[in-house]
């Protein structure tokens, strides 16, 4: 702990009395950056670039230490992955902010009809809102909490993050990094249980951002409701990959396989389930074995497999997979000799064939090593089956370009990626998040500093104007309409 640690936080056993204590911290750091912000509303880019600057030389600095945080909480987790995504992709995304900043900072000027607005300065000007909340899932620790703030700072903002009390090895580490970091009353960190995630999501902030489960989404955008606090919410769902007619082959195969294996299938926009023309099911099963024994051929005893979060996920997974043995879905091991690990909670992935709609792992995340496959007929009948369904985060089509650019035309999602599944979730400039119950809101690269920017619309009234034709008396704005609509 550094003398700067000053982060809010409950002692590492949590318990009601320890979230009464690190509730009150938070009402007392919430108001301390209030108060902040009224004294510094509009820090300038030079002071926005030093935070973003010092987001890079903190992730750099504790790269160690969060590779060791993420083993610790998910029981086994590479450091690769860690360092790709937690570590490396946060110091792009904040270079790309850096790199960007000053022309998503410049006024946009907008048009006004000079007969009536003479020669008025009219522009848009993205001011930060002020104080805002950031709630985040254990998933992903570092790039759910870091990687937003990154757009939250750009803007000029203050922001209290709340990690997960799923990672506590990771919210800890996290509050001492930002602590070190950063002043309190520009970013802390609040950790604790449930009663502290309730009480966050009831502040008066001036936005609030949620990535996590629709079910809790719902919560957040009730209890924000009260407060009129607009959200962002970056939510799950089942995202779908689709085989159309003559697309199979070993690479996208592939593609699939090895989304699904990244956090082994822990990740919001992995693929949750596949569509494959009926005849060809059981090539995809063959290409999967193939794929697997040249590949991976002892993924869940090897290093590259991530451990499911906790007991009770892992249970979950377990539980949604003999709901589909009992109910006699063709269950297939792509793993030759894979077993679950109950010490560093490793799973091996397996193919589902067909499973019934009522089945769990048809109705709900599936978050965990299982891809149900499912066979077609028509390739309107799965594009159907997912406009029946909630609109997803991302959808992956694979196929010639005509075909899934129809397939991209007669669905909905937050993304959408043809040939490959997931990867747009990886490139700072494209906007992420979801539509209907996968969520609302963006963040990444412009539209993330925009979403926690105020667009103030502003007139610098100059000279020959009518603004008194649209002032009592009315005598020239009746002049004035009956010339214009004659
Ligand atoms: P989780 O259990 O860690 O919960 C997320 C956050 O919500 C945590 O900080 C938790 O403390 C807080 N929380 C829990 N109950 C709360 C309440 N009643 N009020 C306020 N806050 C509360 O994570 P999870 O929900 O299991 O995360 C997995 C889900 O997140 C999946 O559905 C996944 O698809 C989704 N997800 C979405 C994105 C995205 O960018 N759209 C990214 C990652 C995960």
């Amino acid at each position: 702990m550094t003398k700067f640690d000053t982060s809010i936080r409950a002692p590492s056993q949590p318990s009601i009395s320890d979230d009464t204590a690190a509730i009150a911290a938070l009402h007392t750091a919430f108001a301390r950056q209030k108060a902040a912000f009224l004294e510094d509303p509009q820090p300038d880019i030079a002071v926005r670039r030093s935070n973003l600057a010092a987001i890079i030389d903190m992730m750099i600095r504790y790269r160690q230490r969060i590779v060791d945080a993420m083993h610790a909480d998910f029981g086994h987790h590479p450091a690769p992955e860690t360092d790709l995504i937690e570590v490396l992709g946060m110091v792009g995304r904040a270079q790309h902010a850096l790199d960007n900043l000053e022309s998503w900072m410049a006024p946009q000027r907008r048009q006004g009809d000079p007969a009536l607005f003479g020669d008025a300065a009219i522009e848009i000007r993205y001011q930060p809102k002020g104080v805002i909340g950031n709630i985040s899932p254990w998933n992903f620790p570092f790039d759910l909490s870091v990687g937003p703030l990154i757009d939250i700072l750009a803007a000029g903002n203050r922001a209290i993050l709340k990690p997960s009390d799923y990672t506590p090895a990771c919210a800890d580490l996290l509050a001492e990094m930002i602590a070190e970091t950063f002043e309190p009353d520009l970013v802390t960190v609040t950790v604790g249980g449930v009663d502290l995630a309730k009480a966050f999501s009831t502040l008066r902030w001036d936005h609030l951002l949620y990535t996590g489960s629709p079910a809790i989404g719902r919560e957040i955008m009730i209890a924000a409701a009260h407060n009129l606090v607009p959200v962002t919410l970056e939510l799950g769902g089942k995202c779908p990959a689709i085989l159309t007619e003559g697309a199979l082959d070993e690479s996208a195969v592939e593609s699939i396989l090895a989304t699904k294996l990244l956090k082994n299938g822990q990740m919001c926009i992995s693929v949750d389930h596949v569509f494959v023309p009926r005849g060809e099911v059981g090539r995809f099963v063959e290409l999967s074995r193939q794929w697997f024994a040249r590949h991976v051929p002892d993924y869940s005893r090897g290093p590259d497999c991530t451990g499911i979060i906790s007991d009770r996920h892992m249970d979950r997974i377990e539980a949604m997979l003999s709901e589909a043995r009992s109910a006699g879905c063709d269950i297939i091991e792509v793993e030759e000799g894979g077993v679950s690990d109950r010490t560093t909670r490793r799973m091996p992935l397996v193919l589902v064939l067909d499973p019934g709609p009522d089945l769990r792992l048809m109705r709900e995340e599936i978050f965990g090593p299982i891809l149900p496959v499912i066979g077609y007929d028509d390739l309107d009948d799965a594009i159907a089956d997912i406009n029946a369904g909630e609109r997803p985060l991302g959808i992956y089509v694979f196929g010639e370009a005509e075909i899934a650019e129809t397939v991209l035309k007669c669905t909905v999602s937050g993304g959408a990626v043809v040939n490959s599944c997931a990867v747009h979730g990886a490139i700072p400039d494209l906007p992420f998040g979801g539509i209907g119950s996968s969520g609302m809101g963006r963040h990444h690269g412009l539209e993330g500093f925009r979403e926690f920017s105020n667009p103030r619309g502003v007139v610098v009234r100059r000279t020959q104007d009518e603004f008194l034709t649209f002032c009592p008396p009315f005598a020239k704005a009746a002049a004035l309409v009956e010339n214009a609509l004659r």
